[in-house]
């Protein structure tokens, strides 16, 4: 850690991510592709904002980065007001274990141990005690309609059900920053309406969110949405949610003509 730190922001306030034009070049077999262009985004604390493109425009990459499972080829990475770009893998892993919770878009879960282990070890790395763990594991499990799976191996459960299982285990820690990868992909939608439901309580308790989704309802859960293209920010606009605070509207409707079209029709 070099201890800079990064100037307020023009509120006064500390992001609690930005990135500085950044940028990841993959190089394989003398072939090099950019999945990410110079993108320059920033994120408040409690902030929740979808990332939405096309298939191959850099989403999962930009995940990575930001997560530190990958190291960007240039700029600049700040969590909380520190610089993690350059951070060492055991550095990283300490920030995900106790700061970020983040749900892959392959599930990862460890194989021999059960859905509740899953999700209990998250919490005790987090630094839970057992208890606060267990309980957490109960109320997650709850909250996403898998109680009765508790005991199962992860290799016993649906598709659906091991990704619920990966977003409970990404959130035992109550992570100030939640990354998801598609946290709806594989889910009906009665467990995508259990996900959303979930979502909007971390957010409501204060936690920030950052999720790629192709999911127009997970995304119009969020306050924003960010479009990739081609591993650019192609577009960045706040939401106007039904329920939002009149004062809270005009600055917002001032975005709005730049909002993707199945977005905009809720303005
Ligand atoms: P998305 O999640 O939006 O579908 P990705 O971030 O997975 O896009 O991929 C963006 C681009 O980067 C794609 O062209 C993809 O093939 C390439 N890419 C992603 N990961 C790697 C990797 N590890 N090695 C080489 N190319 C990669
Ligand atoms: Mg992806």
């Amino acid at each position: 850690m070099n201890g800079a730190r990064l100037p307020a922001g023009a509120d006064g306030g500390e992001p609690l991510l930005r990135t500085c034009n950044v940028t990841k070049t993959f190089r394989a077999d003398g072939v090099s592709v950019t999945a990410v262009r110079g993108v320059d985004i920033s994120l408040g604390q409690g902030e929740f904002a979808a990332i939405m493109g096309p298939s191959g425009s850099g989403k999962s990459t930009l995940l990575h980065l930001l997560g530190g499972l990958e190291r960007p080829t240039s700029g600049e990475i700040w969590l909380d007001g520190q610089r993690v770009d350059g951070l060492s893998q055991a550095r990283w892993a300490m920030m995900r274990r106790r700061h970020i919770g983040f749900m892959f878009q392959f599930f990862n879960l460890v194989s021999n141990m059960t859905v509740a282990d899953n999700v209990e070890l998250a919490a005790l790395m987090g630094g839970a005690t057992r208890r606060q763990a267990r309980e957490r594991r109960v109320e997650l499990l709850g909250d996403l309609g898998l109680s009765a799976r508790a005991d199962a191996a992860p290799a016993r459960l649906s598709g659906g059900e091991q990704q619920r299982v990966a977003l409970a285990r990404a959130l035992a820690n109550r992570p100030s920053l939640l990354l998801a990868d598609e946290p709806t992909g594989s889910l009906d939608s009665s467990g995508s309406q259990a996900v959303l439901r979930l979502l909007t309580r971390v957010h409501a308790d204060g936690q920030a969110i950052l999720l790629v989704t192709h999911d127009a309802r997970v995304a119009t859960a969020a306050e924003r949405v960010i479009s990739l293209f081609d591993g650019m920010v192609a577009d960045d606009a706040a939401l106007l949610p039904p329920l939002r605070p009149a004062a809270a509207r005009p600055a917002a409707a001032r975005l709005g003509s730049a909002l993707p079209t199945v977005l905009r029709l809720r303005g």
